[in-house]
Order: structure tokens, then sequence, then C-alpha cells
């Protein structure tokens, strides 16, 4: 029985999606928001968007033509299905995006990778109400690859990418991109 589980979040870790969707959203709201401009991700709290209205913009970005052909993480397609295969991990894809979304999330993952990449897609965005954490979701011992370092942190595994809300991440361990995750998540699997 596989025991290595891999959680892997989806938006700026398996996609690329924060330039494109400050592109929405300032085109939605005539506005001029930079990615230096949200250190802390907190679009609503900067910019007055509450965040029942963001789930909403983020549901129409997502749903767009522009949201549904994002580009790949560098070199997540190779990376990830090889890693998978070598150390025999249960892959799950858990994510932030509301569970109305799983349709375009599947099509995403059935449209790149091969079937069976992912066991599971978890998602824990919850409207109206605060996202459940991951590591309440995760089993214990699972290693999470994620760009936001509050979930690293509490789950344990890699933070992923360069961007400009991982400035307080201190010691965890980073991943570039996934050529880096290749080098150093095997040091990080249980025996
Ligand atoms: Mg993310």
């Amino acid at each position: 029985m596989r025991t290595r589980v891999l959680a892997v979040d989806c938006d700026n870790t398996i996609i690329e999606q924060i330039a494109a969707y400050l592109g929405f959203l300032n085109r939605y709201y005539r506005a001029n928001i930079c990615l230096g401009d949200i250190p802390d991700r907190n679009i609503m709290g900067r910019y007055g968007i509450s965040a029942e209205e963001l789930y909403q913009r983020e549901e129409e970005f997502l749903r767009s033509e522009t949201g549904r052909h994002l580009p790949l993480c560098v070199g997540v397609l190779e990376a990830l299905p090889r890693l998978r295969k070598k150390y025999d991990l249960y892959v799950v894809m858990v994510t932030a995006r509301l569970e109305d979304l799983r349709d375009i999330t599947q099509e995403m993952a059935d449209r790149h990778f091969p079937p069976g990449t992912f066991e599971e897609i978890i998602f824990t965005g919850r409207r109206g109400a605060k996202s459940v954490r991951k590591t309440e979701i995760l089993p214990a011992g699972a290693i999470l690859i994620d760009d936001h370092p509050g979930h690293v942190r509490s789950q344990g595994g890699i933070l992923f990418g360069d961007y400009p809300w991982q400035h307080d991440c201190g010691d965890l361990i980073r991943a570039r991109d996934w050529f880096r995750v290749e080098e150093i998540l095997p040091g990080l699997l249980p025996p």
C-alpha cells in the first residue's frame, strides 16, 4: 500500500495563475494592482473587495477562456508524474478553490496530466466562511508543495515558487521550480 502522500496545491504551484488573475481584476475594477502590491495576498483588504465578491470574480476568471487555459508552472508536467512513479507516491491536489470549481479543475488535470496522476482533488474553499485549513484535511506526514508559507509551515513540505507573499518564509524548504522540487523531494520522503 502506498503510504507516501504528496499533496500539491493548484494555483501558483501547478498552474501559473496570479499574473493573469491580476490582469482580469485590473480590467474588471479599472485598477492597476501589481504583483508587488499584494505582499500578503490580501487583495480584499487592500482594495475593499469583500470575500464573497472576490470568490465571484475568481470563479468568473477561472471559467473564462483565459482562466481555463492557464499555463503550467515550469517543469511540473515532467517532474510530477516522474516523481509519482519513481517513489510510488499517492498524489492529491489540494486547493483553496471552492468545490463549485471541481469541473474545470478536473478538466485542467485531465487535459495536461497522464490519467491517474491525481488520486483525488480536495477543495478547501468555503463560501461565506473561512477556508478549511489544509492541515485539517491532510494526513499527518503528508508532504505539501504549496506557494503559501502558512500552509507549508503547518503541514511540512516545500514552499514553491518565487512570489511577493513569501517574505516570511524563515527556514522553510524552498523550490523555485519543479526541477528543484525533483531534486529535493526524495530527501524528505519517509523511508
Ligand atoms: Mg496556491
